[in-house]
Order: structure tokens, then sequence, then C-alpha cells
């Protein structure tokens, strides 16, 4: 690291977080001003100017510095990064990923130690998605230990995560330079090309797909999914490009309808059903708002045997939690009044403000609203390619509940 480092000595209170692994400081908790720059790496020390550890520091965002070492003190950027990779890909590989899918995340961010940056793997191709803009500067190195951990065909920068407020969004000072579908190593990815999982075929556009190309955090519970489908009808809302209805095809379902707003995202599961040589007459497609499609399945006294409830994030900051909840609740009990005697509920939230116990909640109340008994079968959060440490709640985003309702 260079010598002419900056120094931040930082509350004992604060260390100790630090040390038992919690990335993030907060700017609030920073007093005085730094005189690094926005992606400079910042020495931390504690009050008798002992080593405790090295951030990277984002001076526009609320999250100022994101801890990437705390060990050893002398370590550089390039070392730090290329044992981040070879801990992580070790890790995928210690958890047989390959043998199911050709499509997982390397890079969790903070839970692989890297915090604010993603990869994940899409076949021959890796794409590169930041949380800030802190991280620019250090993309030829990302992509360096990308295309050497991984001898990927091509890596492509997707630009940063999307955050739905402004509170929640860090540093919008973008230069032009952050153009994002860039192509930091190799050749870029075909417009749409097909990964496997499972067996199963999919589609993926790294360009315009959501997240970097598709939700890989579902991998498990499509897997469900297509294992508890058969001879059920079912119904698929927030479909987007019909990843849990080609499961539950793929599984036996007698018949599938994907609901989604989006026509475009409809065009892809289409495309994804037949990708997997899926007759396509039991298989419908619907490109409307689900809480007025509900309203029209309630009315007309339609059932399913199992309806999929996995819609954007209800709660884009802390202060929304209330009416998030009110909306999940509202949701699935909707959801719920359209389900056969003792039909299933795979029911999901994707919101990081939200905990399982809050959105278990969520549910009971949707029981309650509806006048339902509901068991739950099982509850599941990340999957095995998105490891989270133990004090990083924000990084529990996701929330799976499968349940059956009488
Ligand atoms: N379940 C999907 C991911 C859902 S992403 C999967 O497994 O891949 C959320 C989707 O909800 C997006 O495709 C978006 O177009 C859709 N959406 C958002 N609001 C909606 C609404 N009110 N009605 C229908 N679809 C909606």
């Amino acid at each position: 690291m260079q010598s002419n480092m900056e120094q931040l000595t930082l509350s004992k209170e604060l260390i100790s977080h630090i040390l038992q692994g919690h990335p993030w400081i907060y700017k609030d908790a920073i007093a005085g001003k730094l005189s690094a720059k926005s992606g400079d790496i910042v020495k931390i020390v504690d009050s008798k100017e002992r080593f405790v550890a090295l951030g990277l520091l984002d001076p526009f965002s609320p999250i100022a510095i994101r801890i990437i070492s705390t060990y050893p003190e002398n370590d550089s950027l390039h070392s730090i990064i290329s044992k981040r990779f070879v801990s992580a890909l070790a890790l995928r590989k210690s958890l047989s990923l390959s043998n199911k899918t050709d499509a997982f995340r390397l890079i969790n961010g903070e839970g692989d130690r890297l915090p604010g940056v993603i990869v994940d793997v899409y076949g021959e191709y890796a794409v590169v998605k930041l949380d800030t803009p802190a991280w620019i500067p250090h993309l030829p190195i990302i992509s360096r230990y990308c295309s050497e951990s991984l001898k990927p065909a091509g890596v492509i920068f997707k630009g940063f995560i999307e955050r739905k407020s402004e509170t929640d969004n860090p540093s919008k000072k973008h230069s032009d330079e952050d153009s994002i579908n860039r192509v930091l190593y190799g050749k870029p990815a075909p417009k749409f090309f097909t990964v496997s999982e499972y067996g199963m075929n999919l589609g993926v556009d790294v360009y315009s797909g959501q997240k970097t190309g598709f939700f890989i955090d579902q991998r498990e519970n499509r897997k469900l999914i297509r294992d508890i489908s058969k001879g059920k009808r079912v119904l698929n809302l927030f479909s987007y490009t019909g990843g849990f209805s080609v499961s539950a095809a793929l599984g036996g379902a007698t018949q599938t309808i994907s609901v989604d707003v989006s026509r475009g995202a409809l065009i892809d599961a289409k495309k994804n059903m037949e990708l997997n040589n899926i007759d396509l007459d039991s298989h419908f497609f619907e490109a409307k708002d689900c809480f007025e499609y509900l309203d029209t399945m309630m009315k007309k006294g339609e059932k399913f045997d199992l309806v999929i409830v996995d819609p954007p994030s209800f709660a884009p900051n802390q202060k929304s939690l209330y009416n998030a909840m009110r909306a999940y609740a509202k949701l699935n009990q909707k959801a719920m009044s359209v389900l056969s005697q003792d039909g299933l509920i795979a029911t999901a939230s994707c919101s990081s403000h939200v905990s399982m116990p809050d959105f278990t909640k969520a549910i009971d109340e949707s029981a309650k609203l509806s006048k339902k008994i509901v068991r739950i079968i099982e509850t599941r959060q990340e999957p095995l390619d998105h490891p989270v440490p133990i004090h990083f709640s924000q990084g529990r985003y996701l929330k799976f509940i499968l349940a059956t309702v009488s």
C-alpha cells in the first residue's frame, strides 16, 4: 500500500464492529474531514495508532468507508483483490455449484469481502456491477482477476446496482467514463444467450436484463417449484422472464399463467419456454398488473393449486417499511384467495429492509385478512453463492416462504 495513505482514527466501538466483520463505516460516525478522494484507500487505526483495517473511501456516500482488509497491514490492493477472487472461487468450487448451474455469483460484495462489488458469471461471460463509483478507478484490477480466475470469453461492466431512493443511493457523481455495458476484457457477450441451471435452459440478456442478467438468486427456489409442480395449475405473479413458470412446466404443471406488466419480459418468458421444448398450448402469458389480475381472477372464482408471488421490493428504505408490510400483506391476501383448498403459496420478498420475521408477520396478516390457516412448509434466504457476513443483516435481502393454505 502507498506510504502516503491517509490515516483515520476510529473509536473503540467502531473498531470492534470492524473486527467482527462489519463492512461499512457511515459518514456520520467519522469526526472531521478526510482529504483523500473517492476511491482512495485509507488506513484505519485505533487511538494508539495501531493498524486496524484498510478501507475504500467514498466521500459522497452515507457509507463513507467500505472495509476491504483487516490483515496484513501492508497488503496492496492488487493482492487483496486477487486473494478475494481466489477464495470466492474456491468457496463456489467446494459447494459443487458447477454441477448445478453455469450461472452463479462469484463475488457477493460484502459477503466475499469486496464490499460494493458484484461479479456474476453466465457461462463464458462475467458481469461486474458496483454499488459505488468509488470502485471505478480499480475496475481494471477487478477485470484482471475476473479474467485470471475464470478465463472467460468476456468481462462486461454493467454499471451500478439500482437503488430506489435518494437516501439509499450513495453517490450519483458518475462520470461519462462509467458508461454501462462496457467490455472490460475479451469480447462482448451476445445479446441473448443460453445458460443451463439444473438442466433447464434460460436465456440471458446481460445488457438489458434485470440485475446482471436475470435472478440468479432464485435458483434453488426454481428447483423447488419444479419439484412440486406435477399435476398443478400454477399462477406465477411478477413472472419477469418466466424462470418459475418454466420450472413449473418442466416439473409437470398442467397449466401455467405468467403475469407481468412488462411485455418485453413476457416475450422472453415465452422464448424460455421454447428453449426447453415446452408446448405452449397450456402455458399462458398475461401483460397485466398483478393486483388487478388477482381481482379479476377472484371475481371469476378461478382457483390455482400453486401461486408464486415474487414482486419487486416494496421497501426501498427503512421509512417505507410500514407501507411495505401492508402491501405484502394485501398482495398475499389476494393471492391466497385464488388458491384451491390446501393449495400452495410460494411467496418472496427481496427487500433488505424487511427481515424474515417481518415478512412472516406480513404473511400472517394475509392469513388473518383472508380468514385462512397458513402452515409454513419451508423458509429460505439467499442461496449458496450469496454468502453474507454474520453481522451484516442488510445482506439478507431475500426471503422465500413455501406454505400451504387451508
Ligand atoms: N419472479 C421473477 C422476478 C421478478 S422481478 C423471476 O423469478 O425472475 C419483478 C417483476 O415484477 C418485473 O418483471 C416487473 O416488470 C414486474 N412488476 C412490477 N410491478 C408489477 C405489477 N404491479 N404487476 C405486474 N408486474 C409487475
